[in-house]
C-alpha cells in the first residue's frame, strides 16, 4: 500500500478511536485515487479499517452526477449509490459529500466540534475563529446535506481543502495531502480548546450515570438514531456519552443547547439507511 494510503488509514482509525470524536459506526473517512474513490463501508467503525479493501469502491464521477440532479427521496438515493459500489461493500449515507470534496476527507462526529454546532451561540465563535470555514445549516444525513454542501462548494469553485461545520452533526476536513489534513483536524481542535472550555476527557467506564435523553432532547442525528433503542448497544452507549459532554461543555461556556426539532426527529428515524445501522448494531 502507498506509503500516504497507509498514514491516511492510521490517521483515521487513530482519530476513529477516541470516543471524543467517533462514537459506535459514526464518523467516515474517503480518499480519491484516479477516478475511484475509497469510502468507508456503512455498518464498519473507523477505527476498525486498517486496509483499502475495507473501504467501499465506487466512482466518484457517477456519484457526482447523480448527486447533481438527483430530486427524488434519500431512500431513493441510497439505493442508487448502493448499486454503484464496485466491490459489493454497501457505501456509507455521506458517500454524497464525500465524493465532492478533495483527494483526503475525514468526517466526525468531534464532541468538541459539535459543543459549537449544537449550541445557538456557536455559529458566532465558529465565523470569528474561523473566518474560511464552511457553516452548512441542519440538514437530514445523506441527500439533503450532500446537495447542501455541493452548493456550498461550488460558489467556492471546489477547493483543494477546507473545514466543514455541520451544525447539530459533525465537522468535515479534507486536503490533498494526508499532512495537511492531519494539521487541519488537529488546528481545527487545538483552536477551538484555546477559544472555550472543556471539562478534562473522562473514560467511558468512569461514567457510571448515562440518563438516556429523550427524543425531544437530541442534539445529533445519530443520537435520534439509537435512542428508541431499547437494547443497549456499545453505539447507543457511546452516543448518550458524547450527548452528555456535549451537555455539559455547553453548560461550562454558559451556551444554551440546540436541540433537533422533532420534525427532524422522525425524518431520521424514517430513513431506510438508519434502519439498517439500527439492524447491525444491535
Ligand atoms: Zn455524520
Amino acid at each position: 500500500m502507498d506509503r500516504e494510503i497507509s498514514e491516511f488509514i492510521e490517521f483515521t482509525s487513530l482519530i476513529g478511536k477516541s470516543l471524543y470524536h467517533v462514537q459506535g459506526g459514526g464518523g467516515n473517512c474517503s480518499l480519491k485515487l484516479g477516478n475511484k474513490m475509497y469510502v468507508k463501508a456503512s455498518g464498519t467503525l473507523l477505527k476498525d479499517i486498517h486496509s483499502l479493501d475495507q473501504l467501499c469502491c465506487i466512482d466518484f464521477n457517477k456519484v457526482n452526477i447523480l448527486l447533481e440532479k438527483f430530486n427524488r427521496n434519500n431512500n431513493e438515493f441510497d439505493n442508487r449509490i448502493k448499486k454503484m459500489s464496485e466491490n459489493g461493500l454497501k457505501p456509507s449515507i455521506e458517500t454524497g459529500f464525500h465524493s465532492i470534496l478533495g483527494k483526503f476527507v475525514l468526517h466526525t462526529h468531534s464532541v468538541y466540534a459539535n459543543t459549537l454546532n449544537c449550541s445557538f451561540q456557536g455559529k458566532e465563535l465558529i465565523s470569528k475563529i474561523f473566518p474560511q470555514a464552511i457553516l452548512v445549516d441542519y440538514a437530514l444525513p445523506g441527500l439533503e446535506v450532500s446537495q447542501k454542501i455541493l452548493k456550498m462548494v461550488r460558489e467556492l469553485k471546489f477547493p483543494n481543502s477546507g473545514i466543514i461545520f455541520l451544525e447539530n452533526h459533525g465537522l468535515i476536513c479534507w486536503s490533498e495531502k494526508v499532512k495537511d489534513l492531519k494539521n487541519l483536524y488537529n488546528n481545527v481542535h487545538d483552536e477551538i480548546k484555546k477559544n472555550l472550555k472543556f471539562f478534562k476527557e473522562i473514560n467511558i467506564k468512569n461514567e457510571t450515570q448515562l440518563p438516556n435523553p429523550t427524543i425531544k432532547e437530541c442534539l445529533f442525528p445519530d443520537q435520534v438514531v439509537f435512542a428508541g433503542h431499547e437494547i443497549n448497544s456499545t453505539t447507543k452507549v457511546e452516543n448518550i456519552f458524547a450527548y452528555n459532554e456535549i451537555i455539559k461543555n455547553i453548560n461550562l461556556n454558559n451556551y444554551d443547547p440546540k436541540f433537533l426539532s422533532l420534525f427532524d426527529c422522525n425524518q431520521i428515524i424514517n430513513l431506510d439507511s438508519e434502519k439498517f445501522r439500527q439492524k447491525l448494531s444491535k
